[in-house]
């Protein structure tokens, strides 16, 4: 048990997402991008859940979460 083999992915609060885009370039899967200049989304197939754009974010509306019932990969 423990975290080994957790799945995290990116999620935007799209009510807290100011749609700056600052998240989208320093995704090195490409996995997010801003949807029609209202928020942020992302491609949760790839993503990686590295954090990059939560990093980014001026807004704090990016957390990167454990997908729960997922095994190891
Ligand atoms: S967590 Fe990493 S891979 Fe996922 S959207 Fe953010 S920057 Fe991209
Ligand atoms: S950096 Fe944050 S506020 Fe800006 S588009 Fe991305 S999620 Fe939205």
């Amino acid at each position: 048990m423990g975290t080994f083999g957790k799945i995290r992915r990116a999620r935007v609060r799209r009510e807290i997402c100011v749609a700056c885009g600052c998240c989208v370039p320093v995704c090195p899967k490409k996995a997010i991008s801003v949807f029609k200049g209202m928020y942020a989304q992302v491609q949760e197939a790839a993503c990686v859940g590295c954090g990059k754009c939560a990093g980014e974010c001026p807004a704090s509306a990016i957390t990167v979460e454990a997908l729960s019932g997922e095994g190891c990969v």
